[in-house]
């Protein structure tokens, strides 16, 4: 695992679009095929994806995003046939790849609509590409909508035979999630490095950029983070090899904390290179645009969070994050958090999403106060900066009674819409202009 996260940050620092083929290919479509014995030709399908034949992972949904649980695209398993209805969007290299990995609600005799993994052909007759979705980023690879109607597989194709295909889904996602990190140090670490190297030369009078005190320290926060990254992967890792599988809360927390850094060390990068920073010349404004995705796909950052923050308040979970902080040696950060929270809403979204970033910066000390993820000089550099960071979050928790906040921002909003809605710059906002009729 380690040496593939390497090699996926290695590629990122390059090229976001090929870390992303990697991750894909391997991290989310492969391990649904290699759990999966039973289909046929299996190691032949194997071989060819390791010498070429893409394969594309096939979740997500017009009406089934963040919450993937509420797909749609039907399953009918009939005797020795699995007949697949349903449109899926954004799905990565799909129009290249030899293989589809898609996920459906199987319908037909005992089937009790449980969600299942299918091995699809590209070239099955009634699976259609129908558009290629131009993306702010990621541009090296495309992103399509796949149109099934009524795509007819052998029922051997079916992955998860008898059990609940959530699981391997699920367990994809999280490999995947760890491979969006990966991909989020890559990118930072090279935004970093080009901006030192302009900073180190251009000169702002009479001194080097690198030279004046606040860019000295700008430079010290981003490497700080990148410390941090790099040693929540470290044990994201350790886990996989210690347990088998990823771990959830840890694959989430990293996840987010990589892509959050990345586009906030990317847009820090621009900044500093001043106008070469928005020209596309330099690389450092094409990390900008394709370190974006890393906070959306494998759950986007509030979705992620407020799961973390679900699990550390709720009873059934606690256990679990209290074990995952037994053994990084910080049972007491857990304890601090629960201490914290007694008493706030355990449904109210802000504060699920507060809980959620105290699980993953409480995780991140975690790891950076064992020391055995990190073995540079500015470890405990990196760790004060994660106390830091938890402090400024405490500074601005939620309000354990938030109803009359809540009252005000719906009243803001909708002032602002009314004036706006009768202003002479007021757009028509039908979902032809907004474009969002494709995913209709
Ligand atoms: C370039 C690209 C490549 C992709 N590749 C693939 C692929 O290969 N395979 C695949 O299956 N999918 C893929 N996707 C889809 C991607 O995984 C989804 O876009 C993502 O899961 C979010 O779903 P959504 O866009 O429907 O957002 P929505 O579900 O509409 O959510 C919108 C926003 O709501 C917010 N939100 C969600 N939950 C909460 C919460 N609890 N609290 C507060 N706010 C919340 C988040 O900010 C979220 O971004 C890709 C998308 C893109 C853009």
């Amino acid at each position: 695992m380690q040496e593939a996260i390497d090699l996926i940050a290695a590629t990122a620092s390059f090229d976001v679009s090929a870390a992303s083929t990697l991750v894909i290919h391997n991290f989310l479509a492969l391990p649904c095929i290699e759990a999966a014995p039973h289909i046929p030709e299996q190691r032949h399908v194997m071989w060819g994806a390791t010498r070429g034949d893409l394969c594309a992972f096939a979740l997500t949904e017009p009406g089934a995003g963040s919450a993937p649980r509420h797909i749609e695209a039907s399953a009918f398993l009939h005797e020795d046939r699995v007949r697949i209805s349903g449109r899926k969007i954004w799905i990565g290299l799909a129009d290249w790849a030899r293989w589809i990995v898609c996920f459906a609600r199987a319908s037909g005799p005992d089937a009790k609509g449980r969600f299942v993994g299918v091995l699809v052909d590209r070239q099955a007759p009634g699976l259609n590409v129908t558009h290629e979705h131009r993306t702010l980023g990621l541009r090296g690879i495309i992103q399509n909508t796949l149109d099934f109607q009524d795509v007819e597989v052998p029922s051997a194709y079916v992955l998860s035979r008898d059990q609940d295909g959530w699981g391997a889904a699920a367990s994809s996602m999280n490999r995947g999630r760890i491979g969006v990190a990966a991909m989020g140090l890559g990118a930072l670490e090279r935004a970093i490095q080009v901006a030192a190297s302009y900073a180190s030369h251009r000169r702002l009078g009479k001194l080097r950029m690198i030279e004046n005190s606040y860019i000295e320290q700008l430079f010290e926060q981003m490497v700080l983070r990148r410390e941090v990254v790099k040693a929540m992967l470290g044990a994201s890792c350790r886990l996989v090899s210690a347990q088998g599988t990823p771990n959830v809360h840890l694959a989430s927390a990293t996840k987010v904390l990589s892509s959050e850094w990345c586009g906030l060390v990317a847009d820090q990068c621009v900044q500093l290179l001043g106008g070469r920073g928005y020209d596309e010349g330099t690389p450092v404004a094409k990390i900008y645009r394709d370190a974006r995705i890393l906070r959306i796909f494998e759950g986007p950052t509030e979705t992620l969070l407020s799961h973390l923050g679900r699990c550390l308040l709720s009873r059934a979970t606690r256990d679990e994050i209290a074990d995952l902080f037994l053994s990084l040696g910080a049972a007491p950060v857990h304890a601090a958090a629960i201490e914290e929270l007694s008493g706030l809403n355990e449904t109210d979204g802000a504060v699920l999403i507060y809980a959620g970033w105290l699980t993953t910066l409480g995780l991140a000390q975690a790891v950076m106060s064992t020391g055995r993820f990190s073995a540079s000089d500015c470890a405990a550099a990196a760790a004060d900066l994660v106390s830091s960071e938890l402090a400024t979050l405490r500074s601005r928790a939620p309000a354990r009674l938030s109803f009359e906040g809540r009252i005000r921002a719906s009243r803001i909003l909708n002032t602002f819409l009314q004036d706006a809605a009768s202003s002479i710059r007021s757009p028509v906002l039908t979902d032809d202009y907004l474009k969002l009729v494709q995913y209709v």
